[in-house]
């Protein structure tokens, strides 16, 4: 990310500078944390990185390749298979199982890789329906739906902001772990994470500390 800036344009017309001249690498492989409190614009950082919106300036670079205003095609062909967004609330659909949350974005259906990789995260419920397990289950549940397409970057936004300390650690590791296999990127305004990153961003109002 190169000098990125982005404004909001409020109903009034009025305009709020989210991002401010914000240049930043992300190192792959790497647990990244971008930390800062709310509304310092780290959510707004998570959509422009996972190219879910492009900057109002500033340039976005993926694997070398410049991404700030890709077409159509690029941006749907580059979030499908690149990368994973797992947002603040677990968000499953309670009427389809564990397997079948996970399953649903999956792009070559295989129940099996599917089920092996929920066994190897300790999701051994996932028959179950999400208000039937514990929120760390349906957080993991929520970061293996969002692996299910091997991506190469992993986007979570508020890992631990809907659990207790216990769960919370978990999940850390959990998303430690991650960093053999995927680039991962976390968002947060809980300091204490910052033992887990091996690269600490502070944002605060929109600029980079
Ligand atoms: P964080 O995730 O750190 O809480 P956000 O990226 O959500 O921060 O928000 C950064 C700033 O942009 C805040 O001042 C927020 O009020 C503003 N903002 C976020 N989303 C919108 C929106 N859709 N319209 C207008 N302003 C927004
Ligand atoms: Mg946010």
């Amino acid at each position: 990310m190169k000098a990125i800036s982005y404004s909001y344009t409020e109903v009034r017309g009025g305009e709020i500078l989210a991002l401010d001249n914000i240049s930043m690498k992300f190192n792959s492989k790497n647990l990244s944390m971008v930390i800062g409190p709310a509304g310092s614009g780290k959510s707004t950082l998570l959509r422009i990185t996972g190219l879910l919106e492009s900057p109002s300036s500033g340039s976005v670079i993926f694997a070398n390749e410049d991404l700030t205003n890709p077409t159509q095609a690029e941006r749907l062909n580059i979030i499908r298979h690149e990368m994973g967004f797992v947002p603040p609330y677990p968000s499953l659909l309670p009427y389809l199982t564990i397997l079948e949350n996970v399953m649903l974005p999956m792009i070559k259906k295989n129940k099996i890789m599917a089920i092996d990789m929920l066994k190897d995260m300790g999701l051994e419920n996932m028959g179950s329906y999400p208000n039937q397990i514990s929120v760390e289950d349906q957080q993991k549940a929520s970061i293996a739906r969002a692996l299910i397409n091997n991506p190469e970057l992993i986007l979570v936004d508020e890992p631990t902001s809907s659990l207790p300390q216990s769960g919370s650690n978990n999940i850390m590791k959990l998303l430690k772990k991650l960093k053999n296999d995927h680039t991962v990127l976390t968002f947060t305004d809980d300091m204490k994470l910052i033992k887990y990153s091996d690269a600490v961003f502070k944002l605060n109002k929109g600029v980079l500390e």
